[in-house]
């Protein structure tokens, strides 16, 4: 029996990709996915934030604190001599949007993105490294991946995907269960769930249904 795939063309096609993901990590339909089992296939290598050297404690206060919400993670462009690539996660954003980057960077991957070139994002950081001089902090420049937009889209729809299958998203829809329901279910943010149930059409459902749990209430 084939799975239930979402209307759009585009979206039928994302599906496939993520189903194929799954059915890698031998996950059946209802369970959750888990990017880490999958990161090692990948050849990414998941590095705990806390254990970058190197950066100065205001650097540190800066990343996790007021700059938290400026990044989100993600694989370093150039692999290690064995082949891996290291991934760092933004642990001020907590697990579940962690497994979401993550499983964005995985696809990238599976999907065989090639990084198209270097961008220089920030030639004078803001922060300052304690005890640097002034001449080594000009110096500074942040590597950043670049993707073209349609891998990026193409990753990031995959990777949600992979985690919250249409199927049976559709299912929990029509039972009437609450976004953060289902995204305790897949252990994701209600956020993306909502982002799925918008993308694969079912929002309409999806209110009609929560019109009616709030009539039972
Ligand atoms: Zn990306």
């Amino acid at each position: 029996m084939f799975d239930l795939l979402p209307p759009s063309d585009k979206r039928k096609r994302f599906e496939l990709y993520a189903l194929g993901l799954r059915d890698f990590a031998g996950v059946r339909a209802e369970q959750p996915l888990d990017p880490f089992a999958l990161a090692e296939f990948a050849r990414l290598m998941v590095v705990d934030f806390d254990s970058i050297a190197g950066l100065s404690p205001e650097s540190r206060a800066h990343l996790l604190g007021d700059g938290a919400e400026q990044w989100s993670g993600g694989a370093c462009s150039r692999p290690l001599p064995n082949g891996w690539k290291l991934v760092i996660l933004n642990p001020a954003h907590g697990q579940q949007r962690n497994r979401a980057t993550l499983m964005e960077e995985v696809a990238h991957v599976f999907l065989g993105h090639k990084p198209n070139r270097l961008a220089i994002i920030s030639r004078n950081p803001a922060v300052s490294e304690g005890g640097q001089s002034k001449s080594r902090k000009t110096a500074t420049q942040t590597l950043a991946r670049d993707y073209n937009h349609d891998d990026e889209e193409a990753a990031y729809a995959v990777g949600a995907a992979a985690l919250v299958p249409y199927s049976v998203l559709r299912r929990f829809v029509m039972q009437g269960r609450h976004a953060s329901q289902i995204a305790r279910h897949f252990r994701v943010s209600r956020q993306l769930v909502e982002y799925r149930i918008k993308v694969t059409h079912l929002w309409q459902e999806y209110k009609r249904a929560s019109a009616t749990r709030a009539e039972h209430v």
